[in-house]
């Protein structure tokens, strides 16, 4: 179990030194975990010019798995776009081929007021995103902007190969049959060609998962469903421009960015584990960050990569217990509950577990 520990910038080291608290306890029960550490992002600028570093690439490559924190922050966004934080992460997605990106959305029940939906329509929630993450508008070509007819014009190309929705069509099967068995896939079919094939491929790959049951939305009514009646989900599937825009809106579902894990998949299951939010320089250094989605992104990865079923629903159980309590850090505390430190909270955990 190799697995590459990349705290990035900001809040990144505070909170995966906590979620690196519980791998140091699994490991001393006896897991083989192996851990190494590399800069990334602003902070693998800082060390060698490049928002990811060769050696970081190297190391991410020969792991298992990667735990990364979040990069990125004020000092570095006047950088020539190229060697800016973000950079980095976009070029090891891309790199280490990461095309499945899974983001749950779930909402304790005990966190149900923190949200901005009313808690009857909350509470309880449990969807999982999956999006395709190396395709679509944002990679397709041709793409610019050029001069036609006297003026500018800017254009991309939304582009699908069957290939490329058929093995995100298993990855997201694959899940809905470890969840409620219920995938709804949404695209646009009614006006895009690229979403009428992304259908029809769904509809050919649901014939080896008799087992589950799917159905289509178009994006446009998803988004309408996901504020109106969440909980009508199970597991979504989408492209990438879609699920990139509705994977947020359904993360303030929940209402706490900082309780939130996502995990970025290749097809031999090796992945990718993050927090959804990013390295919050407003309270970076000053021991105040939520680390409950960065220790629920090694529960992620427990699930996916090494296959752990029970070590992540042990890892999972011992933050509900954590909540349970009324341990809260300051992003999403409320009256009556009890404001603890990002280390206390990944003390806590730790006890829990
Ligand atoms: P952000 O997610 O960093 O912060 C938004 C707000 O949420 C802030 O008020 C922050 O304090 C709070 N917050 C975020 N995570 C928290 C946590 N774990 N605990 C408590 N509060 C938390 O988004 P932003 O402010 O738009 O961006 C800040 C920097 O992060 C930028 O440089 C941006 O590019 C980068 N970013 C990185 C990633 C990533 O690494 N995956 C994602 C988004 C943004």
């Amino acid at each position: 179990m190799k697995i590459a520990v990349l705290p990035g910038d900001g809040i990144g080291p505070e909170i995966v030194a906590q979620a690196v608290k519980v791998l140091e306890k699994l490991k001393a029960e006896g897991a083989p975990i192996e851990m190494e550490t590399a800069p990334i992002g602003g902070a693998g600028y800082d060390a060698s010019g490049d928002p990811l570093p060769e050696a970081t690439l190297r190391l991410a490559r020969e792991a298992d798995a990667v735990l990364l924190g979040a990069v990125g922050g004020p000092q570095y966004d006047t950088l020539d776009r190229p060697l800016r934080p973000e950079r980095g992460l976009l070029r090891i997605r891309k790199e280490l081929n990461l095309f499945a990106n899974l983001r749950p959305a779930l909402l304790y029940p005990e966190l149900a007021g923190a949200s901005s939906l009313k808690p009857e329509v909350v509470s309880g929630l449990d969807i999982m995103i999956v999006r395709e993450l190396t395709g679509d508008v944002y990679f397709g070509q041709p793409r610019g902007i050029e001069v036609r007819n006297g003026e500018r014009v800017g254009f991309n190309t939304m582009l699908y190969s069957e290939s490329e929705v058929r093995r995100v069509a298993h990855v997201a099967f694959g899940i809905a049959m470890k969840r409620g068995r219920k995938l709804c896939s949404v695209e646009k079919a009614n006006v895009l060609e690229c979403s009428e094939l992304w259908k029809e491929v769904m509809i050919e790959v649901a014939k080896d998962y008799p087992e589950v049951e799917l159905s289509h939305m178009y994006v446009d009514n998803a988004a309408m469903q996901l504020i109106r009646a969440p909980k009508q989900f199970d597991t979504l599937v989408t492209g990438n421009i879609f699920g990139d825009i509705l994977s947020d809106a359904a993360s303030m579902l929940s209402g706490s960015i900082g309780m939130l894990p996502s995990a970025s998949l290749d097809e031999h299951n090796k992945g990718m584990y993050e927090p959804i939010h990013g390295s919050a320089p407003d309270i970076a250094g000053k021991n105040l960050a939520n680390p409950l989605a960065t220790i629920l992104s090694v529960a992620m990865m427990y699930r996916y990569t090494f296959a752990d079923l029970a070590t992540a629903d042990r890892i999972e159980n011992a933050v509900k217990k954590v909540i349970a309590q009324g341990l809260r850090t300051g992003d999403i505390w409320t009256e009556g509950t009890q404001k603890v430190s990002c280390t206390e909270m990944g003390d806590a955990v730790l006890k829990a577990l």
